[in-house]
């Protein structure tokens, strides 16, 4: 059989890890990426046991190995008090429980170790500047047109070119992403410059009346990855790197825990965005064209698998694609397989979000009481309630195994 060749539009997360699972399983990959280096911004990213799957299947982990840090438990907190409502132990449990560890990492740590893997890949390269501006089907695959007057040819072509996805635009029509109501701050310090005030070296987040904040530690553990995410009526600005001052931030969160003041105080690149979400996606395919991760699915970050569910896609997309059959039907399997879980994952993020940011008494001591006693009294019962995510890992992943 020849080769065949997939096109890719998008080099984050979800774009390398389908090149390098399509060319671990004998495609030639094309990799398009429009920002003029690939240089991912961005904060922490929690990886669970499902995305350490994938990571593991694609040869990843090494690479990632030196910067990860993995956390002893995760917790939730009131964000003014501190006060802990639970803890929930994450090292140990990951491991027997879900077959894995539960990390956290910068978000650039991932992207570089993905793109170096990829770039070892014979049949793969990624190319910079290459904005892809839309797609025509063709005998045998699929075209997509590039921003400076090319046209590149792949027996596949795939959207992981993210919510604003052009590929997307094309196959269901060009409606606009949707604020959700919600701003996002983010910034990194070194766990050092905290001292006492260092948020715990573990997941936490922190609760309160119409916004929350989550913090992680990333490059080793050594640095603070701080979260916060405050409603907010509208938003004007576009990006995802507006710089914001510690003003600003201390006032969203200003009167919260010490811990948390202290983060943002010692913050020297603090950045703020917004949080967009669409519809759910009709379809993900348009013959020898598809659309993954948030070109597909996007979902708010309450519950840390954005990109988790990418790299899924990543595996179980290369997967469906390995028998040799029709590349049409091979992508209306992997959107059959991956849509009731992503979708899930999409509701259950909402649902998260909005218990973070209860607004009334009432309203918190109804849902943080439940879940204290839980994770006090029977915590195998609330790992049990995340088996479904985290546990997720198909027979089909050996299929990586070089
Ligand atoms: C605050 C916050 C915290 C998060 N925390 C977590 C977490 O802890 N764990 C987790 O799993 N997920 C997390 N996520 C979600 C995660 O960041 C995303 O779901 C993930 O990055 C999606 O990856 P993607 O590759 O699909 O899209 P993107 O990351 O958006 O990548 C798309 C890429 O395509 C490129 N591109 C766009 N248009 C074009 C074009 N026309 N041509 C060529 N290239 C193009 C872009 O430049 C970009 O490089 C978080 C998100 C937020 C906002």
């Amino acid at each position: 059989m020849t080769t065949r060749r997939a096109v890719i539009a998008g080099g984050g997360i979800g774009g390398l890890a389908t090149g390098l699972a399509l060319a671990k399983t004998g495609w030639e990959v094309e990799v398009l990426e429009q920002a003029p280096e690939l240089k991912e911004v961005g904060a922490g990213v929690q990886i669970s046991p499902n995305g350490m799957h994938v990571l593991d299947a694609l040869g990843v982990t090494p690479l990632i190995e030196e910067t990860l840090f993995e956390p002893d438990a995760i917790e939730l907190r009131m964000g003014r008090s501190g006060r802990r409502v639970f803890r929930l132990d994450m090292k140990n449990t990951a491991q027997v429980r879900w077959g894995n560890r539960f990390v956290q990492i910068h978000r650039a740590d991932l992207h570089d170790a993905l793109a170096l893997a990829l770039r070892a890949e014979p049949t793969a390269r990624l190319q910079t500047h290459a904005k892809v501006t839309g797609y025509v089907r063709e005998r045998g695959g699929a075209s997509v047109y590039l921003e400076r007057s090319e046209r590149m040819f792949g027996d596949l072509v795939v959207g992981a070119d993210g919510i604003r996805s052009e590929i997307r635009a094309q196959m269901s029509g060009a409606d606009r992403a949707r604020f959700t109501g919600n701003v996002a701050w983010r910034c990194v310090v070194p766990a050092d410059a905290l001292g006492e005030h260092a948020p715990p070296p573990r997941g936490v987040i922190w609760a309160g009346r119409g916004k929350h904040a989550v913090t992680t530690r990333v490059k080793g553990g050594t640095h603070v990855n701080f979260v916060g995410i405050v409603e907010q009526d509208s938003w004007q600005e576009e990006g995802w790197s507006i710089p914001g001052s510690v003003e600003e931030a201390l006032r969203d969160f200003g009167d919260w825990h010490p811990s948390l003041r202290a983060t943002l105080e010692a913050a020297t690149g603090l950045f703020r965005w917004a949080l967009f979400s669409r519809p759910p996606q009709a379809t993900w395919s348009d013959g020898p064209v598809c659309v993954l991760g948030d070109a597909a699915h996007p979902m708010l970050p309450s519950m840390a698998q954005g990109a988790v569910q990418a790299l899924e896609d990543a595996v179980v997309l290369a997967d469906a694609l390995s028998g040799g059959g029709d590349i049409a039907e091979a992508l209306v399997d992997f959107e059959l397989r991956r849509k009731p879980r992503v979708t899930q994952v999409q509701k259950r993020s909402l649902h998260n979000l909005r218990q973070f940011h209860r607004h009334t008494l009432p309203g918190q001591l109804a849902t943080y009481a439940p879940m204290a006693l839980v994770a006090g009294l029977a915590p195998g019962l609330a790992h049990k309630r995340q088996d479904w995510i985290y546990k997720y890992n198909p027979d089909n992943y050996p299929v990586f195994l070089t």
